[in-house]
């Protein structure tokens, strides 16, 4: 298939291009190289032939057609957003900019090169809008969200985020354009921006900073593999049902405390501390964040039941094969925390300005 992935320089973006390219399709990475886009990330796949790249802005409507038009793809997989909660409450602008008017351009687009195909191209297009489940607000110490669950966005970033599961949902039911929403819990893995929980823990550990916990660590985050998501999304795509929205979520659950100090575990292990100490004392309690979402659990159900995907990693697995990651993938860590990662992308031109 010739697949555009928009955000293919990010976090999961990078794990799915490079997913994607191992199973012979074809990738055209749609990506801003905003700071969270990283093009090393992508160094073992870059030189491939199917794979293809285009700097380009979502929130240009004239540049994410021509893309689009040009590359002729027979599935978009949406996953280009601001994605950091911290940030979002910062600066909401460019959380609403990117995430609302960017899907609007995409499916915009979308929409007009979807109604000039005919034939089996035009009955095999899909469009894979990638959300989170932190559109549903909070859960309080029971339940799980499923796909019926009324969104209830807390913070601008999942505002902003629920907002564009609603246009993917209408352009669907208005346009007919065969849309499909998944929205997944947290993820971890290789190659996620360092300002985010578990990589950042794992760097400031072996720094031998302080590991800041918001409020009392009692906040309850269900943990999915990167690799996993990529697997369902590859499976949503594929064999998923156009105006359908699926649940992504690892039966992972612990608290915020419980998985920093999991980490603590698995670094005392694989990386001592030459005083004998274990890294659980650089656990430090700060303020909470403003809003914090107490619990996400996901219902997972669906997604089992219709396409048959279930994680391969659980969370003894999982962790330990991302601490390992970071500890042998120092270069990458550095060229992003000394700014380094920013010169490769100086010389990448904006396409279609
Ligand atoms: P990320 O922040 O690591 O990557 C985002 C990518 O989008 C970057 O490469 C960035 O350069 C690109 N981008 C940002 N603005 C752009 C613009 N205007 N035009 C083009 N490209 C732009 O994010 P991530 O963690 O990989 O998340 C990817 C998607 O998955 C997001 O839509 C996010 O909401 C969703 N999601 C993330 C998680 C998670 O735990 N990380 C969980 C569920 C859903």
């Amino acid at each position: 298939m010739r697949i555009v992935v928009t955000g293919g320089a990010g976090f999961i973006g990078s794990n799915l291009v490079r997913q994607l390219i191992r199973s012979q399709h074809v990738v055209l990475n749609l990506d801003k190289l905003t700071y969270a886009g990283n093009l090393e990330s992508l160094s073992d796949v870059s030189e491939h032939p199917n794979y293809h790249f285009s700097r380009s802005d979502i929130t240009n409507g004239d540049a994410v057609k021509k893309v689009i038009e040009e590359f002729q793809p027979d599935w978009v997989m949406h996953l280009a957003a601001e994605s950091h909660v911290d940030r979002s409450i910062e600066g909401p602008r460019v959380f609403l900019e990117t995430n609302v008017i960017g899907t609007l351009n995409l499916l915009q687009a979308s929409l007009a090169y979807w109604k000039s195909l005919s034939g089996t191209k035009r009955a095999n297009f899909r469009f894979l809008h990638v959300s989170t489940d932190e559109v549903y607000g909070s859960l309080g110490s029971d339940g799980l969200f499923t796909e019926q669950t009324p969104y209830d966005p807390h913070s601008p970033y999942s505002a902003s985020k629920a907002s564009s599961d609603h246009l993917a949902r209408a352009w669907y039911h208005t346009y007919g354009l065969p849309t499909m929403v998944t929205n997944c819990s947290n993820n971890y893995g290789p190659y996620q921006f360092p300002e985010k929980l578990i990589p950042l823990m794992i760097l400031r550990a072996l720094r031998g900073e302080s590991l800041p916990v918001y409020g009392d660590g009692s906040n309850v985050r269900d943990w999915l593999y990167v690799v996993d998501h990529c697997d369902a999304l590859a499976q949503a795509i594929e064999h998923g049902k156009p105006g359908e929205t699926y649940n992504i979520g690892g039966n992972n659950e612990m608290k915020n405390l419980d998985l920093v100090k999991h980490l603590c575990a698995i670094l005392d292990q694989l990386r001592p501390k030459v005083d004998g100490k274990s890294y659980q004392e650089q656990i430090a309690f700060v303020t909470d964040r403003p809003g914090h979402d107490f619990r996400y659990a996901i219902d997972a159900s669906k997604i089992r039941n219709d396409l048959g995907w279930v994680p391969k990693q659980n969370a003894s697995t999982g962790f330990t094969a991302t601490v390992e990651w970071y500890l042998n993938n120092g270069n990458w860590c550095e060229n992003i925390l000394t700014g380094k990662y920013n010169l490769g992308r100086q010389g990448v031109a904006e396409s279609n300005k």
